[in-house]
C-alpha cells in the first residue's frame, strides 16, 4: 500500500521503518530541510563541534526507544549507566549523589535518600509517606489522578513547599517538562511507577554519546530508503483534503499536491488541526487535540579553557541551572583541552525570552557558585537553543488519542498519542509503531 507520512520526527521515523518493513511503499513528507523534529544536530560553526537542538536522555524503562536503536544499531553509541548514579550540586557547590543500590527493588533508593544532604530529615520522611501512598494507591483513586494536579495530590500526602520544590520539582521537571503545579497526577504517577516501582534499574539513565542526528534520524532515514521509502525534505503540508469521509489527499506549501493510499500524521496536535476542514476538526478524536499547549525548553551550551566537571551529566538542585551534561566526556573525547557542557533548562519561563547574552549572564553566574572549579575557568565559547514547542503540558484532564479516526485511512502518531508515556522520545515511537501496525491491520482486513 502506498502510505504517506505527514512529519518526520521520531513518530515518523519509526510509523515509516515499521511500514516499511511490513512490506508498505512510504514517503516521509517534512517541512524543514532536514529529519528529526524536536530531536536534531548540526555542526557549530566556530568549533566544528557537533550540537543537539536539545540536550536529550532516556532511561532503562523505555524499553521502545531503545529497542529502535539496537533496530538501527546505533544503541552502542550512547552512555548507559548500569544503575541510576547522578551528582547532586547545590546553589553553593555542596555535592550529595542520588543512586540506586543492590537492595531489593522498593528499599533499592533507600540508603542514597538517607545519606542525601540536599534533604532534611523530615523532608525524607515526607517523601517516603508520599511512595508509600502510591505503593497503595486504590483502584478507586486513581479515577480522579486525571482530573487533579500532581501538586493537589501530594498537598494531599502533606508534602511541604519546600519538598515540593526541592525534590517532586526536581523530578517533574526532566520528566515532564513543567512543575508539579502543572502536570496531571496522574502522568506524574505514571512516571513515578514506571521509574521506581517496576524494576531497580528503571531509571538507569542513557545519554547520547554522538549527535541525535548520527544516532537515530540518519540512521532511520537510510534503513528507510533501503526498503525502498522516501524521504522529502522542504515538503511542508498545507491542506489534507477529505472527500466522501476519507483522506483523499494532501496539498503542499509549493503548490504540489501527493496522493496515497493511507495516511499516518505524525504532527503535534497544533500542528495537525490547521490542516484539517473545519468540520472535521469538530469531530473526535480531533476535537480533543484543542487543548493541547506546547511548551518550551532552552539549552545553554559552554565551552571552557579547561575540565570544570569530573562526571558525565549532574543535576542542580535550588539553582535554575537543572541540569549538565559533560558532552566531552560523553563522547570520549580529550578533556584536558578544554571541556563543552550543555546546561539543559525545563520549563524556562521568562529566561526563554532572554537573548543569548542575557542567559549567559543570568545562568553563568549560578554555575559558577554550584560548580567551584567552573569558577577558574574562562568561557571560550557559548551558545543558546530554544525550541518553543519541545513538548505538551501534560495537565489535568486531556483526553490523548489513538493511532485509529473516523477518517478510516488516517491513523495518528506523534509524543502525544495514548501511550502513556509523557512527551518523550519513548512515546513518539511507541506512538509511530502503534500507528504502523494499526494501518497494517486495517490495509489486510
Ligand atoms: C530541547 C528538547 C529536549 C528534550 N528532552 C527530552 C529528553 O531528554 N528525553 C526524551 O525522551 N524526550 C525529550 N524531548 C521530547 C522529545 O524530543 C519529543 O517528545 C519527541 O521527539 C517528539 O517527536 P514527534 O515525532 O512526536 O514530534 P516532532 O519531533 O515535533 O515531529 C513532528 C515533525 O513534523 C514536522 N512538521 C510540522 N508541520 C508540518 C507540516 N505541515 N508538514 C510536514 N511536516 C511538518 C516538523 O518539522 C517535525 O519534523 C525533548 C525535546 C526537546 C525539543
Amino acid at each position: 500500500m502506498k502510505v504517506g507520512i505527514i512529519g518526520a520526527g521520531l513518530a515518523g521515523l519509526a510509523a515509516g521503518l515499521e511500514l516499511a518493513d511490513r512490506g508498505h511503499e512510504v514517503e516521509l513528507l517534512e517541512r524543514r530541510p532536514w529529519a528529526g523534529g524536536a530531536t536534531y544536530s548540526f555542526r557549530d560553526d566556530d568549533t566544528g563541534d557537533e550540537v543537539d537542538n536539545g540536550q536529550h536522555l532516556f532511561m532503562e524503562c523505555t524499553t521502545a526507544y531503545r529497542a529502535f536503536l539496537e533496530r538501527l544499531g546505533t544503541l552502542d553509541l550512547t552512555f548507559r549507566q548500569e544503575r541510576l548514579h547522578v551528582p547532586v550540586f547545590d546553589e553553593g557547590g555542596r555535592r550529595s549523589d542520588l543512586w540506586s543500590s543492590n537492595l531489593p527493588l522498593g528499599l533499592h533508593l533507600a540508603p542514597a535518600l538517607l545519606r542525601y544532604r540536599h534533604l532534611s530529615l523530615g523532608q525524607k520522611l515526607q517523601i517516603a509517606r508520599a511512595f508509600l501512598s502510591l505503593r497503595f494507591l486504590q483502584v478507586h483513586e486513581r479515577g480522579r489522578l486525571e482530573a487533579i494536579t500532581f501538586h493537589q495530590w501530594l498537598r494531599e500526602k502533606r508534602q511541604s513547599p519546600d519538598t515540593i520544590r526541592e525534590f517532586w520539582d526536581f523530578l517533574t521537571l526532566p520528566t515532564l517538562n513543567c512543575r508539579a503545579s502543572e502536570a496531571s497526577a496522574s502522568q506524574a504517577l505514571f512516571v513515578l511507577e514506571e521509574g521506581f516501582q517496576k524494576d531497580a534499574r528503571a531509571v538507569a539513565v542513557a545519554v547520547p554519546a554522538t549527535g541525535l542526528s548520527a544516532l537515530h534520524v540518519d540512521p532511520a532515514i537510510r534503513a528507510i530508503e533501503g526498503r525502498g521509502g522516501t524521504f522529502s525534505s522542504r515538503a511542508g503540508v498545507d491542506r489534507i483534503d477529505i472527500k466522501d469521509g476519507r483522506v483523499s489527499g494532501l496539498a503542499l506549501r509549493e503548490g504540489e499536491s501527493r496522493t496515497f493510499d493511507a495516511y499516518v500524521s505524525a504532527l503535534a496536535p497544533w500542528r495537525l488541526l490547521p490542516l484539517l476542514p473545519e468540520e472535521v476538526r469538530r469531530m473526535e478524536p480531533f476535537s480533543w487535540l484543542e487543548a493541547f499547549e506546547p511548551a518550551p525548553i532552552l539549552n545553554l551550551h559552554l565551552w571552557f579553557d579547561r575540565p570544570v566537571a569530573d562526571f558525565h551529566f549532574a543535576a542542580f538542585i535550588r539553582s535554575e541551572v537543572q541540569w549538565a551534561f559533560n558532552r566531552t566526556r560523553l563522547g570520549g573525547e580529550e578533556e584536558s583541552r578544554g571541556q563543552r557542557l550543555v546546561l539543559s533548562l525545563s520549563a524556562p519561563g521568562d529566561l526563554f525570552d532572554l537573548n543569548q547574552e542575557q542567559v549567559r549572564d543570568r545562568i553563568l553566574p549560578q554555575l559558577r557558585r554550584a560548580l567551584p572549579p567552573a569558577r577558574e575557568a574562562e568561557l571560550v565559547r557559548y551558545r543558546v537553543t530554544k525550541e518553543p514547542e519541545a513538548t505538551f503540558v501534560p495537565a489535568p484532564g486531556l483526553v490523548r488519542p489513538g493511532a485509529r479516526t473516523p477518517l478510516p485511512n488516517l491513523f495518528l502518531a506523534g509524543s502525544y498519542a495514548n501511550t502513556g508515556w509523557p512527551a518523550t522520545m519513548e512515546s513518539a515511537v511507541r506512538s509511530g509503531t502503534t500507528a504502523a501496525a494499526a494501518l497494517d491491520a486495517w490495509a489486510n482486513a
